[in-house]
């Protein structure tokens, strides 16, 4: 059966499971939804043993890895993903709560509709059609979903570096990312690294009264201030020491292809909701988000913060900055040198302190002349009508060159299907429908043509 019609047929039923999936308040940041986040692994290690797969649950919270074997001489194909969850708060600004999923204006609304779980639920349903189709998967399959993305994948690291070496794979697969916009599919061939820091400056031993001690006090929160303002120029460029030696120089070839997209200055304002756009001189917004490294204040405090009025000078003050890094910048070189700028800003009178926040991550790569990046091409152009366009995503997935590292250093699909419209991280969270089937039509042609049934029908 075309998978057109197998969907059409099956789209109730899928619907129902997908929002038994849905339902499940997996926010891996709040230690209050640890029961959640094991009660949504037993419900997909259920899901994938009806479909025939060995499933183990692993550390907690639980990863999920499940196995099935194609026939022998078959390629094997690595699926990743992430069942957990961004909170979903400030609630009152949801239309509708969160865990409870329902549809309107041809979108699925719910936290993690669009991050991840819906793009995973994609992977369940293309493996159904597929055992139905052929009786049998038609190649093997690793599927390996964490309930810890969010908040940095540390219990997938440790549960690489132990048992990486039995998934060894031919290809990974991700379904973790956006199309540019509707109507213009989009394959992932890069993401940026990440360096995630925080800053904390100390100043007196207490807080102090603002009146007895303004004029000679060192000002923890200005200090911190001044430093911050020293790390960007006027026209954006980062002022780290040696921070762009290794950045290469824009590929002639893929600013061609980005000129194809409608990527003005417009569309970023109109999805930010700003009025201008800020960021480094000579370089289009596409190229500022993707193929150029950037340095952003991800978090302030110092002081008062309450209502109304304190009259002190703080004691301390934070911030969290954090740099992604674009090919081939070496995240600890990165790391070290901005240690080293920071303590050279260093005010006199206050101390400050920097450290890493979670591990140092490279950007990451995936060539388009492998035979794995075709059939993806294919499978997109079937489903959705158009030939996808390479594009370099400005997010990070961390885990993921370790992932590929330990499974063998295959390529890495990143076929990705939501939307930047999707509010992913955001309240009123949704995933368009249309990217919904589509993605599954485009996955279940992915995995037929790996397994070399290209095209059935
Ligand atoms: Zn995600």
């Amino acid at each position: 059966m075309h998978p057109t019609e197998w969907i059409k047929q099956r789209s109730p039923q899928l619907i129902q499971d997908l929002f038994a999936f849905l339902s499940f308040p997996s926010v891996s940041a709040q230690t209050q939804h640890r029961p959640d986040l094991k009660a949504t692994a037993q419900w997909l290690k259920a899901y994938l043993e009806k479909l025939g797969f060995w499933v183990e649950l692993w550390g907690e919270p639980p990863i999920v890895h499940a196995y099935r074997a194609g026939p022998s001489g078959a390629p094997t194909a690595l699926f990743y993903g992430h069942y957990d969850v961004q909170p979903p708060e400030p609630l009152e600004l949801w239309h509708s709560p969160p865990f409870s999923p329902r549809i309107a204006d041809e979108c699925i609304y719910a936290r993690g509709a669009s991050d991840d779980k819906g793009q995973v639920f994609i992977h369940l349903a293309a493996w159904q059609y597929l055992i139905e189709r052929y009786g049998d998967l038609p190649l093997s399959i690793h599927a390996v979903i964490e309930g810890e993305e969010e908040t940095g994948s540390e219990t997938l690291y440790g549960m690489l570096r132990q048992h990486g070496k039995a998934w060894q794979s031919d290809v990974v697969v991700v379904s973790d990312t956006a199309f540019f916009a509707e109507g213009v599919p989009t394959l992932t061939v890069g993401l940026r690294g990440l360096v995630y820091t925080e800053i904390t400056v100390r100043g007196p031993q207490r807080d102090l009264h603002s009146g007895s001690f303004g004029g000679v006090a060192p000002n923890p929160a200005l200090a911190l201030a001044t430093l911050l303002a020293r790390l960007k120029s006027e026209d954006g460029r980062i002022q780290i020491p040696g921070f762009y030696d290794r950045v290469r120089a824009p590929d002639e070839k893929q600013r061609r292809l980005w000129r194809r997209l409608p990527a003005t200055d417009e569309h970023y304002q109109r999805l930010m909701g700003v009025s201008a756009l800020s960021g480094e001189v000579g370089f289009a917004p596409i190229e500022r988000i993707s193929i150029r490294p950037t340095l952003d204040v991800n978090g302030l405090l110092s002081g008062y913060t309450g209502e109304g009025a304190k009259t002190i000078i703080p004691a301390q003050a934070t911030a969290k900055v954090s740099m992604r890094l674009v090919p081939d910048q070496d995240p600890q070189a990165i790391w070290e040198s901005f240690r080293q700028y920071i303590s050279q800003l260093a005010p006199a009178g206050v101390e400050v302190e920097v450290r890493l926040l979670h591990e140092p991550a490279p950007a990451f790569e995936t060539p388009t002349d492998s035979p794995y990046y075709q059939a993806a091409e294919q499978a997109l152009t079937e489903a959705f009508g158009s030939v996808p366009i390479p594009v370099r995503e400005g997010g990070s997935i961390p885990i993921l060159s370790h992932l590929q590292r330990a499974v063998g250093h295959p390529p890495v699909i990143l076929m990705g299907f939501g939307l930047p419209t999707d509010a992913v991280h955001s309240p009123n969270e949704c995933f368009r429908l249309r990217q919904l089937w589509g993605g599954l039509h485009a996955t279940i042609r992915f995995y037929e043509s790996l397994s070399g049934r290209k095209n059935a029908t």
